[in-house]
């Protein structure tokens, strides 16, 4: 999942000029609704940032 992760942040940060045609109000990563963080005009829950942080 490390890698995954990894690969998820370049994207997240990286992808300011694209716009996903999943997004949706959920969190960019899992989906959640819950505790979720606005960031760079994406949602992030906070069970994400802490895998960001990690
Ligand atoms: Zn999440």
């Amino acid at each position: 999942m490390d890698l995954d992760i990894k690969d998820l942040i370049k994207f997240f940060i990286d992808e300011d000029n694209i716009i996903l045609r999943s997004y949706n109000t959920g969190c960019q990563f899992c989906g959640s609704e819950n505790n979720k963080i606005y960031y760079k005009d994406k949602f992030v829950c906070e069970s994400c940032i802490e895998k960001l942080r990690a």
